[in-house]
């Protein structure tokens, strides 16, 4: 049995990871669980799962048929963090955004094993969890179809004999628009993502395929490999989720419908495998293509390079304005080229060299940051 403490639990990666508990009861049981704004949401998730303790994002009354532990906001995510109470613990962090950090950090802390779907936390403290992970002694398994498809590769294999890690890209809901073709798009435009059902951020992370970026980012954190290793590849039909190339030319891939719940129950249960009700994948018949995906087409992946090379604080600098720049997209106050912009202005500004990196540093940068871009545009 593995005791589970899912945070973002109404998301779209909360509510399928649900579904795989669902479909395994038997192996899991949820002791902790945060939720979103959404109440009614809320209490149907929690009267389901009857967990031991619970966060919501305001101070709002909840009517439920017995009395778990209820904790609120932010802080309410650390309570859950540092819940501990068994042997087996996995902390679910399928929380969106820089909010995300802190609790991955205060779940090591607590010695739960972490399956993270929150990108933000390697992204932005990839050197600082890393760390973190070793001196406590805890697992960290990727929710996401890319890094799972690689930890399959790469599973029973040396790591010196890899040649290269290869990322697959869908190109998001704009894959098949030329650069001057982007200029007038509307978020309806963006959010309409071809293959999967996402949250909206990470939907249009994939538009700009800065999300891309950030998995080469989350990648070299994950498997301990140099972005000169870490290739990406434009894959149209999300069918084959990444690839590992060896030193002698042997190129292993994992391939399957596009379905999350596949990474989140390997992340849950790796190395086994769980027994899902997700679609089989029909073999016959089935057309594979695979295209340069370039980075003059989509530069943000270019950036996430360039923040990586300079290292340090310029990775929360990118994740920050990036982060900023989608929420003033998605609240109609700049276009969707500006979201470029506002990434590449940022990245080249010299003054976050000075900043020394560590945990503290790298969350008030990230709030200070994301705050200040906002307030340039909404007036
Ligand atoms: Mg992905």
């Amino acid at each position: 049995m593995k005791y589970v403490y899912l945070v973002g639990a109404s998301g779209s990666i909360g509510t399928q990871t649900l579904d795989v508990i669902k479909q395994n009861i038997n192996d899991f049981k949820v002791v902790g669980m945060s939720l979103g704004h959404d109440l009614e949401l809320a209490q149907k998730l929690v009267e389901e799962f009857k967990p031991e303790i619970i966060c919501l994002r305001e101070k709002k009354d909840i009517k439920l048929s017995y009395s778990p532990i209820i904790v609120y906001g932010d802080n309410g995510l650390l309570e859950i963090a540092k819940y501990h109470k068994y042997d087996n613990e996995v902390f679910v962090n399928a929380l969106v955004g820089i909010s995300g950090l802190n609790p991955t950090v205060y779940a090591i802390k607590a010695g739960k094993n972490i399956a993270l779907a929150n990108k933000e936390t390697l992204v932005v403290a990839g050197d600082i969890i890393k760390s973190l992970v070793k001196e406590y002694n805890v697992s960290l398994t990727p929710i996401d179809s890319e890094h799972s498809a690689i930890l399959e590769c790469l599973t029973g294999e040396d790591r010196k004999d890899v040649k290269r890690l290869i990322i697959t890209a869908s190109g998001g809901s704009f894959r098949n628009k030329r650069r001057e073709e982007l200029i007038g798009v509307t978020k309806e435009d963006a959010l309409k993502h071809p293959n999967w059902k996402m949250g909206s951020k990470i939907t249009i992370d994939s538009a700009t395929m800065m999300n891309k970026g950030f998995e080469v980012i989350e990648a070299h954190y994950l498997f301990d490999m140099p972005y000169e290793k870490i290739d990406t590849i434009l894959h149209k039909e999300s069918i084959v989720h990444s690839l590992v190339e060896y030193e002698d030319g042997v190129i292993k891939a994992a391939i399957g419908s596009a379905d999350m719940r596949t990474p989140i129950a390997y992340a849950l249960r790796y190395p086994s495998h769980s027994k899902l009700l997700s679609k089989p994948l029909s073999l016959t018949g089935l057309n594979l293509s695979f295209d340069e995906l370039s980075k003059k087409r989509f530069p943000c992946l270019e950036y996430a390079y360039i923040a990586a090379k300079k290292g340090g604080c310029y990775l929360a600098v990118l994740n920050a304005a990036n982060e900023a720049a989608v929420w003033l997209f998605l609240n109609d106050y700049i276009k969707f080229l500006d979201i470029e912009d506002i990434i590449y202005n940022e990245i080249n500004n010299p003054k976050y060299s000075k900043i020394e990196y560590n945990l503290e540093n790298v969350l008030n940068l990230s709030n200070s940051l994301i705050k200040e871009i906002k307030e340039r545009f909404v007036k």
